[in-house]
């Protein structure tokens, strides 16, 4: 690695205020991500295989007890501690990155709004290793979720819940799907909604197909169909009028998350631009020799420096308990994800024909980039948030 851009990781690196513990379960998750999970990516994405190697990996070093806290069977670390293991897996295997942090974003609700009783029966399977999935966005309501369509209807001890979501990410493999629904009889499009926990193998839950993607080819993203499928009702994790609330506070939990996987593949693109256009000559000389090449390193190397250090700024805001971050987590969604998807793309560039065959592993961070923009928000509706932020009111 150039030694300009180690000392700008290492004093990045060092901004957030980890304990010793943390920076050693750092260390082990980069050694993992570098020396098992990189290696198996490009087989990964070429076979479209869940990577449950790569799970039962990250299971051996018990990573989800990271975000669950203690009564409940885990060994609860910080916000930035989760950051930095995202971004070290995403670096190693986007898909891999995702299928991870999903389990936080899931489960984050359930600890932060969850009752004692469902903590204690819910969260140990996740602490254990289990998976979660988040299940927001139907056919009909993506970037506007209060036209969601789902419903929840109260039956004596029970809530039956119909209708069906699409795109949910480890939605074919997870113990726990927090769902988000309408309930019945509460007009109000935003005041019917309502979440619960769907545990696996329900009855009238069923994965009606797994989606055939541009990247994260290993992360399964699957549509889902609930006939008549019968929750206990002790798994209503917020009923009308709590619901979007907790949506948006799930929301802005898990998008710094997001913004890390995609620091992790624009971290991945820049180390492998930057090595090959220092071995590779043209006209005599190497690539970077190059002033425009210069230049364009250098435009990319300053937005990642400060993206992260925007990582670090968020990380510690919700560390501190802070109420209202929401513009700040749009902010580094928005340039993380553009920034991933700027440096794939150049770093194909960089490579010439080269970076457009699959031996390279350019090819599939720009692929795997391109979603970032994506989900959890397109980035428009991020650009929406933050000027809305922005608008005086009396
Ligand atoms: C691989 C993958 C994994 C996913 N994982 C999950 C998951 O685990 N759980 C889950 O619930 N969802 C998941 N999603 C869904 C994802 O979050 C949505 O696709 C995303 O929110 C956009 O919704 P949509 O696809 O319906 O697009 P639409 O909302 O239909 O948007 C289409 C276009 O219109 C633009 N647009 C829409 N509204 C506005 C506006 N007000 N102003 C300006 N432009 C606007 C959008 O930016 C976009 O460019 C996943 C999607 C994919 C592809």
């Amino acid at each position: 690695m150039a030694r300009g851009l180690m000392r700008l990781y290492e004093r990045i690196d060092a901004v957030p205020a980890l304990s010793a513990e943390e920076r050693q379960l750092i260390d082990s998750v980069r050694l993992l991500a570098r020396e098992r999970v990189m290696p198996r990516a490009a087989a990964h994405d070429r076979s479209g295989e869940f990577p449950w190697d790569n799970v039962r990996d990250i299971n051996g070093l018990g990573l989800n007890q990271m975000f669950v806290p203690e009564a409940y069977g885990g060994a609860p670390l910080s916000y930035a501690a989760y950051l930095a293991c995202v971004r070290e897996l995403s670096q190693a295997c986007a898909a891999t990155g995702i299928i991870w942090a999903t389990n936080f974003h899931a489960v984050a609700p359930v600890i932060d709004h969850g009752s004692e009783e469902q903590k204690h029966r819910l969260l140990p399977r996740i602490a254990a290793g289990g998976l979660a999935a988040l299940a927001i966005t139907e056919p009909e309501a993506g970037s506007d979720a209060t036209h969601m369509t789902t419903r929840f209807t109260a039956e004596g001890d029970d809530i039956i819940v119909s209708g069906g979501k699409t795109f949910i990410t480890n939605g074919d493999v997870a113990d726990l799907i927090l769902v988000f629904g309408k309930w019945t009889g509460s007009a109000d499009r935003r005041q019917a909604i309502s979440a619960l926990i769907v545990e696996k193998d329900r009855p009238g839950l069923r994965v009606l197909r797994r989606e055939d993607k541009m990247g994260h080819r290993a992360s399964s993203t699957v549509a889902l169909a609930f006939e008549d499928c019968v929750v206990p009702r002790a798994n209503l994790l917020a009923g009308p009028g709590a619901g979007l609330p907790l949506l948006l506070a799930a929301l802005n939990k898990s998008r710094p998350s997001i913004a890390a996987h995609a620091l992790g593949i624009a971290r991945a693109a820049f180390e492998d631009a930057l090595a090959y256009v220092n071995e590779r000559r043209q006209s005599g000389r190497l690539i970077i020799e190059f002033q425009g090449i210069q230049f364009l390193l250098a435009d990319l190397a300053a937005e990642l420096a400060l993206c992260e250090r925007w990582l670090w700024h968020v990380a510690g805001l919700v560390d501190t308990g802070a109420a209202d971050f929401g513009p700040e987590a749009s902010i580094l969604k928005l340039r993380a994800s553009d920034l991933a998807m700027r440096m794939t793309t150049e770093a194909v560039q960089l490579f010439g024909g080269y970076g457009y065959i699959k031996d390279n592993r350019v090819e599939r961070l720009m692929r795997d980039a391109k979603i970032t923009q994506i989900w959890e928000g397109t980035n428009q509706i991020h650009r929406r948030i933050i000027g809305r932020s922005l608008i005086a009111r009396a």
